[in-house]
């Protein structure tokens, strides 16, 4: 009767053990601040010209009717995501964009267009939901150990697979690719014909002249990858929910384009995103709204430097915190992951995630985010340093 499949999934027990641990050190330290630098939400409110279109569209909604919009989501969005690559000089075509409700969604909902028996290669560590849809699905999945290759690990002479998932800037490694690594991965799933599911969530973070923000940056990407952006860490739109798939019509398998299939399949099971929120993630791609979410950005950003910089005055080993909200850190003294959360929950009252809870290389590695307060990140700064290695 039930998808037994699901019965084959690890507990989601990594935040829920997270919060257990965290809950009963406060309650025996009522008294102890805690700091945590472990989620991945935004703090930083939305921004003005975001707040203004939600406003007009309510009223606009309030006057005249704005029912069912087109499925692949309202062309003056489709066309400000093009022309916001545009100004980063990488070209999409509006009609290559498919607008929903957050990356998350269409990561899963992707695979509904791709056969169960496909080779899935998957980079370990990894932002875990695509190994769980893709188990949800019955899919095999193999790992690609990252580990060893200062977490970007790039295709090697035996390398088979059909979908491969990129994510950069990577989370939880904070890891960024460069545009010959990407064309390195472009280069082989053209001549072994896979499809690059690339994960750009993150590349409002990408601030180096020269590193990429899109796959599409590599010529010959559009015959094969898909590309999932969301406006959850660009603009704080977390609770507001709004991203963009981006399928080049070049891209084929089997005789046929897949952003065909995907709007056969969005058409069918998803009726597309509020006008109102279609409205403020258009006001985010406008001049005045490119400026006000880059503040956001730029402090976040500036929380990852404090978080770095700290790390190299203890000479712990990290990587991520310059073109990523995420540092991802080597525990100090051999430390397992679970371990260093438990140490630095204790002697510094600092919450971060531990590596473990991202894939089996995971081990011995620690996230910290940049998500948090000003204050606070100055706070946990201070603190790590008190505490040293
Ligand atoms: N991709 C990555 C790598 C993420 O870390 C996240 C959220 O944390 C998402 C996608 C989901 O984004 P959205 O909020 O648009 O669903």
């Amino acid at each position: 009767m039930i998808n037994r499949h699901y019965l084959e999934l690890k507990d989601d027990y990594l935040f829920a053990e997270i919060d257990r641990r965290v809950q009963a050190f406060q309650e025996a330290h009522p008294e102890r601040k805690l700091i945590r630098l472990g989620i991945g939400d935004v703090t930083r409110p939305l921004c003005p010209c975001v707040v203004d279109a939600l406003r007009d569209a309510a009223q606009e909604m309030g006057e005249q009717v704005r029912g069912y919009g087109p499925y692949q989501g309202y062309a003056f969005l489709r066309e400000a995501v093009a022309a916001y690559y545009a100004s980063r000089g990488t070209h999409v075509e509006a009609g290559d964009v498919f607008v929903s409700d957050g990356a998350k969604s269409d990561l899963g909902n992707i695979l509904d267009i791709f056969d169960t028996d496909l080779r899935v290669l998957i980079p370990d560590p990894v932002y875990p939901v695509y190994v769980d849809t893709n188990r949800m699905a019955g899919r095999p999945v193999s790992f690609l150990p990252a580990a060893d290759t200062g977490f970007l690990p790039l295709p090697e002479a035996g390398t088979r697979a059909d979908i491969v998932y990129l994510c950069s800037p990577n989370n939880p490694t904070g890891a960024v690719y460069s545009l010959p690594q990407l064309t390195q991965w472009v280069e082989w799933a053209r001549a072994c014909g896979a499809v690059i599911l690339f994960d750009a969530a993150y590349e409002a973070f990408v601030c180096e002249e020269g590193m990429p923000r899109s796959i599409f940056e590599v010529p010959g990407a559009e015959e094969c990858a898909i590309e999932f952006c969301s406006f959850s860490k660009t603009a704080g739109f977390t609770g507001l929910r709004c991203g963009y798939t981006v399928i080049p019509s070049a891209l084929e398998r089997d005789g046929q384009k897949l952003g065909r299939l995907w709007l056969r399949r969005q058409s069918t099971k998803y009726n597309g995103t509020s006008y109102v929120v279609q409205r403020a993630a258009a006001a985010v791609l406008s001049e005045e709204g490119r400026r006000q979410t880059r503040e956001a950005v730029d402090y976040y950003r500036e929380n990852a430097r404090v978080l770095s910089e700290t790390l190299e005055t203890l000479g712990i080993a990290y990587t991520g915190g310059k073109n990523s909200p995420y540092v991802w850190l080597r525990c100090p003294g051999g430390m397992t992951s679970w371990e260093y959360f438990d140490f630095l929950l204790e002697r510094a009252g600092v919450v971060g995630t531990p590596g473990a809870g991202f894939g089996q290389s995971g081990e011995g590695c620690f996230r910290l985010t940049a998500f948090g307060r000003h204050e606070d990140t100055h706070e946990a700064s201070r603190r790590l340093l008190e505490l040293g290695r």
